[in-house]
């Protein structure tokens, strides 16, 4: 059983004496009053758990009392009391909000069941706010909880995006340090390839030369010599003598001359690459340096026939360096001898127009593979095709050419499919106001 706090108002005195003393007895703290309006002030200074109030009654009724109850203090229970000439209003006070009526004159037991069935209601009503109010501070908490729980996790997820764009970033800088270096390495490696190639290549080729220069000037020796030690030759002796010893001074001046040109050449590249060379410019006739050209090559070999051809009007006429250009078309016309070894023709062509001067060496020889076409214009590039390693050079002439041109404001290129011979072309830019 649930004691209380409860407000009696009734305006008969017999009823508030019994009533109270049955509530009081029941452990109840009971405040009687005699009518509505006392009822009314002390709803506005006291909670009371309950309040049992007479319907009718002079001035301010029950229903009064009911309303006022409703409106300070919800959670309070009103149990009217009446007579049964006011059973009607007694069931229109349940829908008012009334818990429960009681039919005057009461019986004790039904009145102590209804005041303690009231009471436990309000209890439990009571409980039930608290639980409520207890859900909602725990859901307000839970909700700042959250709120400040996403907040950092947004704080992190922003972290953790900036910090996964700087290891991107990061991963992308060592990807490119990465590739710069790998690419580095090739290169090294590329000249260090390059290098030993060199060196192989130097060292066989100016070797050649000199080993027959020294066996000439040992045989020229050893013959001074002889010719010492037997007197005075007959004339016939002295004319075998003198026809060998032409011979093979031919043979050493050949050999000079390769010397030369291949010490030349690496001075040449050497220059180029410190950019030391200098160009005297000057008109320069392409046709006529091409067929001075070949006359000289033709006098080099049996095997070719070089011929000189220009089509179209005008002179190949071009701004440039005579002594380069002369380079140029050696390197071409020597390369198409040196890479034809089984003979054929040989046709320096010109194409004039009035911007440009187009000159190609045509030869009927071992042609370039399509994948070397681009190399051969290299530094030390050399087929790797054996007959071309037998035929002698260093793999600078072509990057010498190239160069040359280039700094003409020309380009060099080659047309050429193995066994088909090769052309190469060179085009520069024709002398402007030249007929
Ligand atoms: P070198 O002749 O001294 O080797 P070049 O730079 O003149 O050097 O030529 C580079 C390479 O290009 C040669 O080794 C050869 O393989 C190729 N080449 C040049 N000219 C011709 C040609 N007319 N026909 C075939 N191959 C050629």
């Amino acid at each position: 059983m649930t004691d209380g706090h409860i407000l009696l108002v009734d305006d008969d005195e017999s009823v508030r004496i019994t009533m109270q003393a049955v509530l009081e007895t029941d452990g109840h703290t009971v405040t009687a009053v005699d009518g509505g309006a006392r009822a009314l002030a002390l709803l506005q200074e006291i909670s009371f758990d309950l309040v049992l109030t007479d319907l009718r009654m002079e001035g301010v009724d029950g229903l009064a009392v009911l309303a006022e109850v409703q409106r300070v203090a919800p959670e309070t229970i009103a149990i009217m009391l009446t007579g049964y000439a006011s059973l009607e209003s007694a069931v229109k006070s349940l829908h008012e909000g009334a818990y429960a009526y009681l039919i005057k004159p009461c019986d004790v037991d039904e009145l102590r069941a209804t005041i303690d069935r009231g009471l436990e209601r309000r209890r439990l009503t009571q409980q039930l706010r608290e639980r409520v109010q207890e859900l909602e501070a725990a859901n307000a908490t839970i909700r700042t909880l959250n709120a400040g729980l996403q907040q950092r996790v947004d704080a992190a997820t922003a972290q953790l995006t900036a910090q996964m764009d700087e290891l991107r970033q990061a991963r992308d800088e060592i990807a490119t340090l990465y590739t710069a270096a790998q690419e580095n390495v090739e290169r090294l490696q590329e000249v260090d390839r390059l290098k030993s190639q060199f060196l192989s290549m130097a060292s066989h080729e100016l070797k050649t030369p000199l080993t027959s220069i020294s066996g000439y000037l040992q045989v020229a020796l050893k013959r001074a010599q002889r010719r010492l030690e037997r007197g005075h030759p007959s004339a016939e002796e002295w004319t075998a003598e003198v026809h060998a010893d032409i011979k093979q001074a031919e043979t050493l001046n050949r050999q000079t001359r390769r010397l030369g040109r291949l010490v030349n050449e690496l001075l040449d590249v050497s220059r180029m690459q410190t950019g030391r060379v200098e160009f005297q410019h000057e008109p320069v006739d392409l046709l006529a340096l091409a067929q001075e050209v070949a006359t000289r090559a033709q006098s080099t070999t049996a095997l070719h026939a070089i011929t000189v051809h220009s089509s179209g009007d005008g002179q190949a006429l071009v701004e440039g360096d005579a002594d380069h250009l002369e380079q140029v078309l050696n390197n071409l016309v020597d390369n198409a001898i040196k890479y034809s070894p089984a003979g054929g023709a040989i046709d320096v062509t010109f194409d004039v127009d009035s911007h440009q001067v187009a000159m190609h060496v045509r030869d009927q020889g071992s042609g370039i593979a399509e994948e070397q076409q681009q190399a051969i214009f290299g530094l030390f590039y050399r087929s790797p095709d054996t007959r071309s390693h037998n035929a002698g050079g260093m793999g600078l002439g072509l990057y010498i050419s190239n160069e040359i041109v280039q700094r003409h404001g020309g380009a060099i290129d080659v047309q050429s499919s193995p066994g088909a011979g090769s052309t190469f072309s060179v085009r520069l830019p024709r002398l402007a106001g030249s007929g």
